[in-house]
């Protein structure tokens, strides 16, 4: 049976940096149905929640990736989490390997520093850029299918495939 690993937050776990989630409809649907498997790598790279927010300084998931661009809370006290975002990145990217072709598709949140497809924060206001978030690029560069949660209609016809 093929699964989608898919951001935790949009099945509804609150693993948002503020404790909130992204819920989905779509996605707890195929999650109730054993479609789904929930990751959060910024949990899986042993941050808390809530936390500070983080925004990619230097570039996007992919500089971050090649050792050019760093991962830094925006809360005022600019901590380096790097790490942390590249740790949550491989370890998502395990989950993923162990399923190998029986993982679908990836369906990440948009604008996620992690989860991101198309497009993630400046790290100097509140403005967006074309890039994709750590995880994301990770897991695209591994050759996985990665669908943006605000790809709905994409989504909902891939989970009617899987069903
Ligand atoms: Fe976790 Fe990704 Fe959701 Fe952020 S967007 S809360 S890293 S699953």
């Amino acid at each position: 049976m093929k699964r989608l690993i898919v951001s935790a937050c949009l099945v509804g776990f609150d693993c948002k940096y503020n404790g909130g989630n992204n819920r989905l409809e779509a996605v707890v649907e195929a999650f109730k149905r054993g479609l789904v498997v929930p990751v959060c790598p910024e949990q899986l790279g042993g941050l808390p929640t809530p936390r500070p927010p983080a925004k990619i300084w230097g570039g996007c998931g992919s500089d971050v990736l090649a050792g050019k661009a760093r991962v830094i809370t925006v809360d005022g006290r600019f901590k380096d989490v790097t790490d942390n975002f590249l740790r949550g990145a491989y370890q998502t990217l395990y989950a993923a390997e162990l399923l190998g072709s029986g993982v679908a598709a990836c369906i990440l949140k948009e604008k996620s520093p992690s989860c991101g497809v198309r497009k993630i924060y400046n790290f100097d206001d509140d403005t967006l850029r074309e890039g994709m978030g750590v995880t994301a690029a990770l897991l695209s560069s591994k050759g996985f299918k990665i669908l943006s949660s605000e790809e709905t209609e994409e989504i909902e016809k891939l989970i009617k495939e899987l069903q």
